[in-house]
Parts: C-alpha cells; sequence; structure tokens
C-alpha cells in the first residue's frame, strides 16, 4: 500500500549537501499501525513528509495506493493530499479564526464528492469526544482537544491512510493516552497508521517499528517485515 523504492533527500547546508535520507526502502502493508522512531535529526519528519507529498525526494519513488505521488504535478498532489490521506502535526496546525467544526468541515470543501459537511464534521467531532466543544474556537479548548479536532479534520473526506508527526509531542502522558485509543480505533476500522514519534513508550504500543538514524533505516522489524524478508538494515 505504501512503498518507497531507494528514496533520497538533500538539503543544501551553506556550501555544503546534507543528506537527510540516504537510499530508503519500506513497505507498508493495508491496516498496518507503524511507528517511525529515531532521535532528533535522523529524517523522520523528512521522511513523513516524502510520505504525504508536503516534499519531493531528490531520488526514488514513492508509490501510495498505487499512485505513483512523485510523478503528480504540484496540483494533483494538492488534490491527492486532500483526499487520499490524512496529515495530523505536532503542533495542531488548525485555523485559528475558525470554529472547530468549521476546520473539520474545511478539508470537505475541496472534495468533488458531494456529502452534507456539516452534518459529517458535526459526526466526526462526536466521535473524537468535542461534541459540547464544536462551535469553539481553537484558542480556546485544550492542547488535547485541538489534536483530537485536528485528527477529526484529517478524516474529513474518509482517507485510507493517516500520516502523523509527533502527535502526541505537545501532549501530557493522559492527553497522549488518549490519542493513542483514538488511533487504536481507527486501525480497528480499517485505516492505516503511520506515526513519527521519539516517545519508546508510544511506539512499542504499535504494530511495527521502523527506527530511523542518520537518514536510514537501521531496524524494520515488524511482523509483516519478518514475513516477506524485508526487514533489518
Ligand atoms: P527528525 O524529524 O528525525 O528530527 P528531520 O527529518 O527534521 O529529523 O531532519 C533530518 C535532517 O535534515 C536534520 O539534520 C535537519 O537539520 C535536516 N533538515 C530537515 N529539513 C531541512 C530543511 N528544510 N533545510 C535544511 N535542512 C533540513
Ligand atoms: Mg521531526
Amino acid at each position: 500500500m505504501i512503498e518507497t523504492a531507494e528514496i533520497e533527500k538533500v538539503f543544501a547546508n551553506g556550501n555544503e549537501w546534507h543528506h537527510a535520507l540516504k537510499k530508503v526502502n519500506i513497505k507498508i502493508q493495508e491496516n498496518e499501525f507503524v511507528a517511525i522512531t529515531g532521535k532528533s535529526g535522523s529524517g523522520k519528519s523528512t521522511l513523513l513528509n516524502l510520505l504525504c507529498g508536503i516534499d519531493k525526494p531528490f531520488k526514488g519513488k514513492i508509490s501510495i495506493n498505487g499512485t505513483e505521488i512523485t510523478n503528480l504535478s504540484k496540483r494533483k498532489l494538492a488534490k491527492w493530499r486532500n483526499s487520499d490521506i490524512g496529515i495530523v502535526f505536532q503542533s495542531f496546525h488548525l485555523l485559528p479564526s475558525l470554529t472547530l467544526l468549521e476546520n473539520v468541515m474545511l478539508p470537505m470543501e475541496f472534495s468533488p464528492i458531494k456529502r452534507n459537511k456539516k452534518h459529517r464534521a458535526l459526526e466526526l467531532l462526536r466521535s473524537v469526544g468535542l461534541a459540547e466543544k464544536v462551535h469553539m474556537f481553537p484558542d480556546y479548548v485544550s492542547g488535547g482537544e485541538k489534536q483530537r479536532a485536528a485528527i477529526a479534520r484529517s478524516l474529513a473526506n474518509d482517507p485510507p491512510i493517516l500520516f502523523a508527526d509527533e502527535p502526541t509531542g505537545n501532549l501530557d502522558t493522559e492527553n497522549a493516552n488518549h490519542i493513542m485509543e483514538l488511533f487504536f480505533r481507527l486501525i480497528h476500522e480499517g485505516k492505516t497508521i503511520v506515526m513519527v514519534t521519539h516517545d519508546l513508550e508510544l511506539s512499542k504500543k504499535t504494530d511495527r517499528i521502523i527506527q530511523m538514524k542518520d537518514g536510514m533505516v537501521i531496524e524494520d522489524q515488524g511482523p509483516l517485515a519478518s514475513i516477506q524478508g524485508a526487514g533489518g538494515s
């Protein structure tokens, strides 16, 4: 479902090149809950941004659900991101001038699929425990509530895959556990989740840990990976 082939990413660093990703090959099956771990600077966010099409690789190919996203134009990529995947960030990225309800409705405004947007947004917010707060603005709810609203928004167009970059990084343990429970429920419903985290305890709760160091995958010992012989470095 998610497959990368020898992806590389370089950033200009003064007059030198910094290799943020070095020939990364990963394969993720449908309905897996995968944690990408590693120290700060190991390339986790860079990898996630490539998988989400937020950024483009220098070399290599990325196929997601049969779409070769590395070949898409900027415009097509933006459309694909809105309809085919959900993205959750550490700092929530909610629009402060919109209520939680309006934030969740927003991705549906850009979707060709006709839906009762308000009804669906209310249903999503209810499902993450925010039924009472739908008309509040992000600045007036807690961090945990902001992240739950952001997750509801990421599900607006019912994407099969969710990408999350340190989704619990700004939350206390209790709120982090709430988010994890939400993710488990989504996995149960058939979604695929790829979550970047440097929290070892959280990563151990997922199905599979992909560990990165210096832009490389140094460990990938998921059950599916070992069955396919794709594990190891
Ligand atoms: P992580 O998410 O694991 O902390 P990142 O993927 O953010 O790591 O960064 C990996 C490496 O790439 C780091 O050395 C970082 O400084 C560098 N890097 C990331 N983004 C940029 C950028 N936009 N410009 C230059 N260097 C970057
Ligand atoms: Mg990061």
